[in-house]
Parts: structure tokens; sequence; C-alpha cells
């Protein structure tokens, strides 16, 4: 079923695991992560981003993953990854996309909370979810995500006091975090900075998600969720494990592409039901909050705020 990021996100906030974005830009990737999430009764967030779409525009991308979400036997959020512009964005929501991610986090902060407001309005307009990003995720090398590259990344760590800020002003459901991690394969070892996610986790209502997940250890990963991320980007490992399995039945390949097709999906279900595992996001499938979300405070003062308005100007008519 099609669920937006509220509904396997809140779950697995309250129950410290985390569900794993995919980015899904061709059939056999699509495949491989549905066919994971449903033999592992998991949620699952699948996608693309702005930068994947040369290897698949988001009109045919969304041929196959819209229908493909509906129709799976566990909850499947459509969403795209690092929108980078308002027009990109705003047509992933009209073509039904449940969830998009405005990275405004180059701009000033004003203009981050400005922008990413703005397109909160507008997503939950269509009944989708919106992340945003505060302090900047940089770049290793090769990175998919572009190539910004950061001297010093502990720099552009996000300020715990303005989280809470950011999220109150704009809106957003979900907030990427930069805490020492960083976009493709990691050259030297990373370092988290743990204490920084707990302290945003303490902070902010909403759940935390951590980008540039490819390269962590195990450990690494638990201790995030144990601290407070609930969702966490995975792209570099699918994406290899698909070619790696491929170029591995080359060698023994009859009837050609549709040899390799099989071996990329059963590789991709792999390496995605390994992520699934270790961030315990398998056997959730049945925790979404759809339907039954208990009314936050802020959104029950809005709503008795717009019919006290409308109230209001009936009276003076
Ligand atoms: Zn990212």
């Amino acid at each position: 079923m099609l669920v937006n990021l509220n509904e396997v996100l809140r779950p697995a906030k309250k129950n410290q695991y985390a569900v794993g974005l995919f980015n899904a830009v061709n059939l056999e990737l699509a495949r491989g992560i549905i066919n994971a999430a449903e033999s592992s009764r998991s949620p699952v967030i699948m996608g693309t981003a702005e930068v994947l779409l040369p290897y698949g525009p988001l009109e045919e991308v969304s041929y196959y993953l819209l229908p493909m979400a509906k129709k799976a036997s566990v909850p499947v959020v459509v969403h795209l990854d690092h929108g980078l512009t308002f027009d990109i964005c705003e047509k992933a929501l009209r073509l039904g996309f449940s969830s998009v991610m405005y990275d405004c986090s180059t701009d000033t902060y004003e203009e981050n909370v400005r922008k990413v407001k703005e397109m909160a309005d507008l997503a939950h307009s269509y009944g989708a979810t919106i992340e945003g990003e505060l302090g900047h995720v940089g770049d290793n090398e090769g990175s998919a995500e572009g190539s910004s590259h950061l001297e010093d990344p502990s720099k552009y760590f996000t300020d715990p006091s303005l989280a809470k800020d950011f999220v109150d002003k704009t809106g957003v459901d979900a907030l990427a975090i930069a805490v020492g991690n960083a976009h493709g394969a990691y050259k030297l070892p990373p370092k988290l900075d743990f204490e920084r996610i707990r302290t945003i986790a303490k902070t902010v209502d909403v759940p935390l998600v951590l980008h540039g997940g490819s390269g962590l250890t195990n450990a690494d990963f638990r201790q995030a969720i144990k601290d407070g991320i609930s969702k966490v980007n995975i792209f570099t490992d699918i994406n290899v494990a698909a070619v790696e399995a491929e170029f591995k039945k080359f060698s023994s390949m009859e009837k050609g592409l549709i040899d390799l097709i099989p071996a990329a999906v059963e590789a991709v279900k792999l390496a995605t039901l390994e992520k699934m595992k270790l961030f315990s996001s398998d056997g959730k499938a049945d925790l979404t909050s759809q339907g039954n979300t208990p009314m936050s405070a802020d959104d029950l003062e809005k709503i008795t705020k717009l019919v006290a308005a409308e109230v209001a100007k009936y009276l003076k008519n």
C-alpha cells in the first residue's frame, strides 16, 4: 500500500527502529526492494533523487513505482530524495509521490526556512510529507549526489538549537541532519557524532534522517538508530550489489540481458534485506500509524483556529 513518511516513521521513532530509503532508478532495483520488503514484512521507502533523473526521468520512474507501491502487501512510501528545485518537487507531488525532500541546505538559514515552509504547505495539501535538511551533508568523491566536498565537515554539522526552530517554522515531517555522515563511498572510516544525534533527538519531535549510509559499520547504524535516527538512506550498496551480480552472471550468460535481470533483482533483494534486518524494520509492516495517527496538539490548534475563523466570517455575513 502507498503511504507517506509519517505512517512509517512515527512508529519507527516510537519503537526505536529505522526505515530504509532505497533508490529505485530502474525496474530491477524496484523489484528487488519490494521483494525484500514483502518477504520480511518490512515497511519501506523507495524513490529517486533529482541527481538520478538522467538515469530515469521522473514520469517514467513514477509509472512503475506508484503502481508497485499500491499493489505491495506492505507499506511503501514513494519519495523524491534531494529535490533541489521547487519545480521538480512540485512535479513529483503532481505525479503522486507520497513524499518529497526539498534540500535547501546550501542556502542561508532564512532562505532554507522560507523555501521549505512553502514546499511543506504544498506537500501537505497533497496529503504528502516533506523532509528538510539542516546543516549540510557533504559528498565523498564520485558520490551520485553531486560534488560538494567539504574541507571541514564539522563546520556544517546540524546545530541542535536551530533544529527546533527550523522544524517549528517549516512544518517538516522529517529532518535530515549532518553529524559526520557523507554521500557516496567513504575513503576514510567516518566518525559519527552520536552525542549530537542524541541532543537533536531530544530537542525536536520529528523523526531524524541519516543520509550517506553506505559505508558506515553495522555498529554505527545500531548506535545511530538507538540514539534517535528513524530513516536511513541507502543507495551505493544496492547500486553496486546489482552490477556485481550482473557481472558474475555475465560469464555464464546464455540468452543475453534476460539472464542478467533476475540476477540483479535477487542481489538487490538480498542487499536490501540485510539492511532491513540491521535497521530492525523487518516484521514491522503492521505497525504503521495509518488511519489512527493521533492528532498532534499543534494540528488541533491549527484546525481550531481555522474553524473559528470560518465561523467568524459566516457570522459577519
Ligand atoms: Zn542525501
